[in-house]
């Protein structure tokens, strides 16, 4: 029996391993799909606060994990495939075995949807990304394109338009499906121009290999041309990791884990943090924040209940 699993190692997870570790709890940390989280796949990050000349994603990832390590965490590259409680406390699957555990702590975060392109996963960081709060003070006085059509796309647009000499907003139908007072400031905005039924069909890069534009191709006649932007920006949506956990912790109809009082699940001794619970902020320190709320929430769990 583990006195706490943690699921995810991104920066909720990592941070609640930090936590939970110095209350000298050991806890297992589970690595899963992608060990580092997020934050493992992209480039400069200049928004966490105590890194002025901003820090490498992977490095800050890793200096959480070390942090983690030297109080006593424990990780495993592991994915959690199933999950059921199991009389006060719950049972996990791991690929192909059993483990039981106290108290829970998932942080396992959530999916950008991307479109599918050749060599998509390479260009993270060097003009390509789904979030224009971390990235778009990277590319000022340059064009830049959104793709999508719902309310993040026109809000990441006009975001955008603080920054970029031009904002194209890439749609693959004639008409957007966000809500109209967000889409109207977006089609309203000066910097930013409409390009309606075309869908991006391949990625552009310079000779360093950095975006330089995307081939677009239009929906309705198949024609193809090019459009020359330094980053694209990808707004079709996030998919919460919660697959194991449905059925079973409140959800909402995107699949987001729901917290009661705190980080506090549905089910006693089960605690969510960071994106795969949050799809309003989703930034590092955010997740961060509530990695370190859940794990304080599972050791005050923990003392009232023996
Ligand atoms: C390209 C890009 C750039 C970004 N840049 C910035 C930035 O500059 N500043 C900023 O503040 N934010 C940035 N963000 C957002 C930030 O990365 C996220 O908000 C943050 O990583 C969320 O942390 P998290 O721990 O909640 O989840 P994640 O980072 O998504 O980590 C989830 C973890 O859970 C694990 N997991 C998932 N399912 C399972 C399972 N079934 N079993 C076991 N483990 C599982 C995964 O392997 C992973 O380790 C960026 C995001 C992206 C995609």
């Amino acid at each position: 029996m583990e006195k706490m699993i943690i699921v995810g190692t991104g920066c909720a997870g990592l941070t609640a391993a930090v936590y939970a570790a110095r209350a000298n709890f050991a806890p297992l940390v589970l690595e899963g799909h992608e060990p580092g989280g997020q934050l493992s796949t992209t480039t400069l990050v200049e928004n966490f606060p105590g890194f002025p000349q901003g820090i490498e994603g992977p490095e800050l990832i890793m200096g959480m994990k070390a942090q983690a390590e030297r109080f006593g965490a424990r990780f495993e590259y592991a994915t959690v495939t199933e999950f059921e409680p199991a009389g006060g406390h719950v049972r996990l699957k791991l690929d192909d075995k059993w483990v039981e555990t106290e108290t829970l702590v998932i942080a396992s975060g959530a999916s950008a949807k991307w479109l599918g392109l050749p060599r998509e996963k390479e260009l993270v960081g060097h003009g390509l990304t789904s979030c224009a709060t971390c990235d778009g003070a990277f590319y000022r006085n340059v064009p830049v394109c959104v793709v999508g059509g719902g309310d993040s796309a026109c809000e990441e647009a006009t975001f955008l338009t603080r920054f970029a000499s031009k904002v194209y907003l890439i749609h693959r139908r004639d008409s957007l499906r966000a809500s109209k007072i967000m889409a109207e400031r977006a089609i309203n905005h000066p910097k930013v121009e409409m390009v309606w039924n075309s869908a991006p069909v391949e990625y552009l890069t310079d000779t360093e290999g950095e975006m330089r534009g995307v081939v677009l191709q239009d929906t309705v006649t198949g024609e193809k041309r090019e459009l020359e932007v330094k980053c694209v920006f990808v707004a079709i949506g996030h998919t919460p990791n919660t697959g194991p956990f449905k059925g079973k912790l409140d959800m909402d109809a995107d699949g987001y884990l729901l917290q009661r009082q705190g980080t506090h699940t549905n089910i006693p001794g089960v605690f969510a943090a960071g994106d795969v619970a949050d799809r309003t902020y989703r930034q590092a320190i955010t997740a961060a924040g509530q990695g370190c709320a859940a794990a304080l929430d599972a050791e005050r769990y923990m003392s009232h209940h023996g």
